[in-house]
C-alpha cells in the first residue's frame, strides 16, 4: 500500500474509531479511495457540456483577503462545512459541439499535490483520448489551469490549439513581467511558459468578444489575472457561461464578493469584476459554470438580502 492510500485509509478507520461507525472505504477498481469517476453531462442546446473534476485544494482563511477567520468559519458554518479550510473544487469542462470537442481548461496535471490531478484519469474514464480535443481554451495561464497540458510525456493534447486572452499570454510568458516578481511567483511563471510550449506553433490569443468557434464567445473578465476570461456558450436558445475563476470559496464569496485571494493579480479589479458579474448573471437569470464551484459547479446565482447565493443545476441522472 503506498502512502497515500495508507493515510486516506488510515483517516477513515480513525474516523470510524472517533463516531463508533465501521464501514470500509469505497474503493474504485483501481484501488483508489476517491471512488468512480467525477464526470457529468449536461445538454445545452444541441450542445453538450461535460463538467470534469481535477480533485480539490483545501484553501483557509489565510489565503484570502478581506474576510476575518471568524467570518471565514461562520460562513463555512452555515455551509455545513468544517471551519478550517475550504475543499476547493478544481474543474474543468469539456464542451462537444458541433461534431468536435473544446476543453475549457486542464487542471492540474502534477503541478500541484495530490488531491488533485485527477482530471486524466476522468477523462479516460470516459473513453476520451486527449489526442480527440481539438481546441483548449484556458481562462488563464495559472497551474490548476493549464497544469494538465504538462506531464513526464510531453503535452497529452497532442493535436489540439491552444486558445489564451492575449494580456494573459503576454503577462506568463513575455519574460517581462517575471523579472519583477518575487522568487515564490516564479514557478507559476515556469509552468505557464513550458504549459504553452507544449502547444508549439499552435497557439492563438483572443480578445474581449471573441468568436471561439461552435457557439463560444470569450468575454474577459480582468482582475484574477490580466487576461482571465469567461467562455460563453450559445446553442439553440440555450446559454452556459463557463466563468473560470471569478469564485474562489464559494461560501465565502457568494455571500461577500469583495473578498479576494491571493492568487489574484489586481484584487480590486478582481473584486469589481466579481460584482458586476454576480449582478449581471443574477439579474438575468444566466446559467453559470465556475471552475472553483463544488462539482459538478453548475448553477444559478440569486440575490440574497446580503451578498448572494448559489443554486446547483439539478443532477442529470441518466
Ligand atoms: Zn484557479
Amino acid at each position: 500500500m503506498d502512502r497515500r492510500r495508507f493515510l486516506a485509509t488510515s483517516t477513515f478507520a480513525a474516523l470510524g474509531a472517533t463516531t463508533g461507525l465501521r464501514f470500509s472505504p469505497v474503493m474504485a477498481q483501481d484501488g483508489s479511495p476517491m471512488g468512480v469517476a467525477a464526470a457529468r453531462s449536461f445538454p445545452i442546446g444541441g450542445a453538450t457540456v461535460t463538467a470534469l473534476s481535477d480533485g480539490f485544494l483545501p484553501i483557509t482563511p489565510e489565503a484570502l483577503i478581506g474576510v476575518t477567520p471568524e467570518e471565514f468559519a461562520s460562513l463555512l458554518e452555515a455551509a455545513h462545512l468544517p471551519g478550517e479550510a475550504h475543499p476547493t473544487g478544481v474543474n474543468a469542462y469539456l464542451v462537444e459541439a458541433g461534431g468536435t470537442r473544446v476543453l475549457i481548461d486542464t487542471g492540474t496535471g502534477t503541478a500541484m499535490g495530490p488531491g488533485l490531478g485527477q482530471l486524466a484519469a476522468n477523462m479516460a474514464a470516459l473513453g476520451i483520448d486527449p489526442a480527440s480535443i481539438e481546441t483548449i481554451v484556458a481562462t488563464h495561464l495559472h497551474p490548476d489551469h493549464v497544469g494538465g497540458a504538462l506531464t513526464d510525456a510531453g503535452n497529452p493534447f497532442s493535436k489540439a490549439g491552444l486558445k489564451v486572452h492575449a494580456a494573459d499570454l503576454d503577462f506568463w510568458t513575455g519574460g517581462e513581467v517575471r523579472k519583477q516578481a518575487p522568487a515564490e511567483a516564479q514557478g507559476f511563471f515556469d509552468i505557464a511558459e513550458n504549459a504553452v510550449a507544449g502547444f508549439g506553433e499552435r497557439v492563438e490569443t483572443f480578445e474581449d468578444g471573441a468568436d471561439l468557434g461552435h457557439g463560444m464567445t470569450a468575454m474577459h473578465l480582468p482582475g484574477h489575472t490580466v487576461g482571465h476570461s469567461g467562455v460563453m456558450l450559445e446553442s439553440e436558445g440555450d446559454a452556459l457561461l463557463i466563468w473560470g475563476d471569478i469564485v474562489h470559496v464559494p461560501p465565502v464569496q457568494f455571500a461577500m464578493p469583495e473578498v479576494t485571494i491571493g492568487f489574484d493579480t489586481d484584487q480590486p479589479q478582481a473584486a469589481a469584476t466579481r460584482a458586476a458579474l454576480l449582478d449581471q448573471v443574477a439579474t438575468d437569470g444566466t446559467r453559470v459554470a465556475g471552475m472553483h464551484i463544488g462539482f459538478p459547479g453548475i448553477g444559478w446565482v440569486e440575490k440574497r438580502s446580503e451578498g448572494y447565493g448559489f443554486t446547483p443545476a439539478p443532477f442529470p441522472y441518466g
